[in-house]
């Protein structure tokens, strides 16, 4: 059987291993295919390909990004897009742009909070990609203000907390037009976050969204089926990966979820009617 891990962060955004790393390590496990799905960034897919082409092993170019709905933060992942587009690239640097002011105005409050951080040691440790939350949850770790990047999150900077800063503020309807723009195939990431998300994957479905992420660290042997049928009646591929980021995150490692490859067989098929124009939408 060959098995695919379609949810992977390089050091191109807050996982802690170069692309090089990272295709090593699925070429050790053994797997078939990964995407590379960093935040808001496409500069660690490049580096894959090109490693992954002395194994035999196929690397799917992807991006994650956050949009914001109701003041909730939601994930889509945009598969087999057209990465290197100028447009696109622009886009996201402008994104990361706002992420390091964000990531400044989060030290800023922890600041308020009698926790120094030094902004410089954190841009450092980002370079040269996109700077996260989890980069400063991992320095808060370093530095002991915490005992784990976890806590870093429950006290500090996860959702609505005290030292929480929201990012750039893009609409469902932006991104997903963005991954189709760039003939990718855009997948609700990690649903099991999300309230409600029947009525979202309905609206989401009349933007362009093509797949759901049904099989999830998170996502027990029920919620996945029940994302799976969700799929079903929708009409959507399913997809499935570990959201590996490597060191300093609590969760899964590299293929503790994988997905085997005739679900990628069907990804694959759609961006190729996508790219054809005969796709749905
Ligand atoms: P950002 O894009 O900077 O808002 O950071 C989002 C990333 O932080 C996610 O991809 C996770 O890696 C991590 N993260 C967000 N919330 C939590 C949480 N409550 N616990 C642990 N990690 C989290
Ligand atoms: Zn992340
Ligand atoms: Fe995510
Ligand atoms: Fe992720």
């Amino acid at each position: 059987m060959k098995y695919a891990d379609l949810h992977i962060h390089t050091k191109f955004s807050d996982g802690s291993f170069t692309p090089e790393q990272v295709i090593e390590q699925a070429q050790q496990l053994g797997l078939s295919c990964v995407a590379i799905t960093d935040h808001d960034e496409v500069a660690g897919i490049g580096p894959a390909i090109k490693c992954a082409s002395d194994f035999d092993l196929e690397v799917i170019p992807g991006v994650e990004l956050s949009v914001e709905i109701d003041s909730n933060e939601v994930h889509i992942l945009g598969y087999f897009i057209d990465w290197q587009q100028r447009w696109f690239q622009d886009k996201l640097k402008t994104i990361c742009q706002v992420r390091k002011t964000r990531a400044l105005t989060i030290i800023e409050r922890l600041k308020a909070q009698g926790i120094n951080l030094a902004p410089d040691e954190l841009l450092q440790e980002a370079e040269p990609g996109s700077v996260g939350r989890l980069h400063i949850a991992r320095m808060l770790e370093k530095h002991g203000f915490v005992h784990s990047t976890q806590e870093a999150f429950n006290k500090y900077i996860g959702n609505g907390r005290l030292c929480y800063v929201k990012k750039f503020k893009l609409s469902p309807a932006e991104a997903i037009e963005m991954i189709r723009r760039l003939k990718g195939v855009a997948v609700l990431a990690h649903p099991y976050h999300i309230a409600n998300s029947e009525q979202l994957i309905n609206e989401f479905v009349q933007l362009g969204l093509r797949g759901i992420e049904a099989h999830y660290p998170e996502h027990d042997k029920a919620t996945s089926e029940y994302y799976q049928n969700l799929a079903q009646k929708h009409g959507l591929l399913i997809t499935g990966g570990s959201d590996y980021h490597g060191l300093g995150k609590a969760g899964a490692q590299m293929g503790d979820v994988k997905i085997p490859y005739d679900l990628v067989e069907q990804l694959k098929k759609e961006a190729e009617s996508i790219r054809s124009g005969q796709a749905k939408k």
